[in-house]
């Protein structure tokens, strides 16, 4: 692990591309089979491979009590050094190295015993029993290791790494083709397999496994109609964009998983939608979204959210809120049963939704638990402002408008799949900052900072602050996951951990230096809360950039979004 930490450093130190690639092929190059899958993935700042839904559970909180038992300091001194860097793997080096923390270095933990420790952390209850696993792992480890594994654990890793850039890596130090690493890796969505495969010469051996999820295709915002049929007309496929929990299905025969867009399994929490795909004449993985539906009609998302996070819900809440799955994509299909499916990714739109339409999923309207997404062709202009209108008095958020001949991007916000919802109106941001409230909000944290990722350096740049919008029982919820996830306190305020996406209305985007971004909100208010939403895919600098630009084209435009909110 002392190893993996010291390149991870060199490819820190430097800008260059070319150097960091050649710094990570020749570490991967060397490393023993055992080795190198676990090394690769570290270096996705991430404990455990992407498609793996594990994660060691960890806060802020349990983090630092390891490091201060072993440190034998007090809090004071973790923040101080927190306050220096504003990174928190720096600042726990920091603390153990003033601590004159030095175990033996022929102790000093291996990757395999680092992947190993975190698998038991993952697998221990209680916050408690956690920390005591972190804790005699940090107790064996010099500073500059545990910095490397704090960075790993937190997903901050801060090298300026890509991950386009460790599949480069990988293509190098075995000599295989890029395009045939980018391709396992989206099939498998494991780069530490990936890795292995490349380095073994199997590369085309990878593929699409049942009940292993993808990452999802994300969609760009558009600007307005006129934008969206330049980029991808004359002519482009229009669905609706529902407003519910965006789910993958996996099914092979009795057997049928959901996974949200985190990648986490919530099959317990729609059981009825289980139930309805199971024992269809089909192995394969569909893309879509689980709605709130009731007798011919889409409930609002409101509602919805009474069956997030339940798992096996009650008789009573399943007939209140029933949900159907409104599929709009199949990613691989397969008559057979076994647990491999032929990848469909590559293949046109037109072609999956022509094989997505020949499964004829029992639809909710025969009783079934299915609908597949509302679709129409449109190639002008004025067609997709009127789909806008229709979609929205279908009780619908806005568009997807699509390009019929696009492929299916795992994981990539491609102009492939553009969405127009609410115009302008809302961006996702990250909460890095809270305070307590005045008045009636007096006692609990409902003031937040937010911010959004600049794509540049992939820092975290404020934006705006916001009174929430969310109710009484949401700001209760939310002051306790901010107390347990308060980084540093600084009088009323406090820095949170950086993992609580909201979506954040406004008015207008204006050029301000009151924020880091550069930008401000006018009238910004938390329009809901984004649990589904991990904080790697927050709404970028470069988007709040189009859309001020956007705005600059005159007045007419604010008139159309302010008509449509
Ligand atoms: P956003 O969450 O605002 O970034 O918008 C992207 C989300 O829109 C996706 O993750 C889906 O959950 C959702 N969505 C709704 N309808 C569709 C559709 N017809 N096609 C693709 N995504 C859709």
């Amino acid at each position: 692990m002392r190893r993996w930490g010291d390149v991870a450093g060199r490819v820190a130190a430097t800008t260059k591309t070319s150097e960091k690639t050649a710094i990570l092929a020749a570490y991967l190059a060397d490393l023993a089979p055992a080795d190198l899958p676990v090394a690769a993935v570290f270096l996705t700042g991430r404990p455990f491979p992407e498609a793996d839904q594990r994660s060691t559970g960890v806060g802020w909180a349990g983090l630092a009590g390891a490091v201060l038992r072993v440190a034998a300091a007090d809090g004071e001194a973790l923040r101080r050094a927190y306050d220096r860097s504003s990174d928190v793997a720096t600042a726990v080096g920091e603390v153990l190295a003033e601590a004159g923390h030095a175990p033996d270095p022929a102790h000093e933990p291996t990757l395999g015993e680092v992947r190993a420790a975190f698998e038991a952390i993952e697998a221990a209850s209680g916050a408690g029993a956690k920390a005591a696993l972190l804790e005699a792992l940090l107790a064996r480890t010099s500073p500059a290791t545990a910095t490397a594994i704090v960075r790993v654990m937190s997903g901050e890793l801060r090298i300026g790494l890509r991950e386009g850039l460790l599949e480069a890596a990988i293509a190098k130090a075995f000599d295989r083709p890029l395009t045939a690493v980018k391709r396992a890796g989206m099939l498998t969505g494991d780069v530490g397999r990936t890795a292995l495969l490349a380095r073994d010469g199997r590369l085309e051996e990878a593929a699409l496994a049942l009940f292993n999820p993808l990452k999802f295709m994300l969609a760009s915002p558009a600007e307005d109609a006129a934008e969206i049929i330049g980029r991808l007309g004359p002519t482009v496929w229009v669905e609706d964009k529902y407003d519910g929990i965006r789910a993958q299905l996996h099914h092979a025969g009795g057997e049928v998983r959901l996974y949200s867009r985190d990648l986490h399994d919530i099959s317990g929490q729609f059981p009825e939608v289980v139930e309805g795909a199971r024992g269809l004449p089909w192995a394969g993985i569909l893309d879509g979204e689980i709605l709130a539906w009731r007798d011919g009609v889409v409930l609002p998302f409101l509602q919805l959210q009474a069956r997030l996070g339940r798992k096996n819900p009650s008789a009573r809440i399943l007939a209140e809120i029933p949900v159907i799955y409104v599929a709009w994509d199949v990613l691989g299909m397969d008559r057979g049963a076994d647990a491999l499916v032929a990848p469909l990714l590559e293949e046109p739109l037109t072609e999956r939704r022509r094989r997505l339409e020949a499964l004829e999923l029992p639809l909710a309207a025969d009783g079934g638990r299915f609908a597949l997404s509302h679709l129409v062709s449109v190639d002008s202009v004025d067609g997709l402002e009127a789909a806008f209108a229709e979609a929205r008095a279908r009780r619908n958020e806005g568009l997807m408008v699509k390009d019929p001949t696009s492929r299916y991007t795992p994981g990539r916000r491609g102009m492939g799949w553009l969405k127009m919802k609410k115009a302008l109106a809302t961006l996702d941001c990250v909460v890095v900052g809270v305070e307590v409230g005045h008045g009636k909000r007096h006692g609990v944290l409902s003031d937040y900072t937010f911010a959004v990722r600049d794509d540049a350096s992939g820092h975290l740049v404020t934006i705006g602050k916001a009174y929430t919008g969310l109710t009484d029982a949401e700001i209760a919820e939310m002051t306790r996951w901010f107390e347990a996830h308060t980084i540093s306190t600084h009088g009323r305020y406090r820095v949170v951990e950086p993992t609580a996406v909201v979506e954040v209305a406004f008015d207008v985007i204006m050029r301000s230096a009151r924020h880091k971004s550069g930008f401000a909100l006018r009238f910004p208010r938390i329009a809901r809360l984004r649990p589904d939403k991990p904080a790697d895919e927050v709404d970028t600098l470069a988007t709040v950039t189009r859309l001020y630009e956007g705005l600059q084209h005159g007045a007419e435009h604010l008139v159309t979004a302010s008509a449509r909110r």
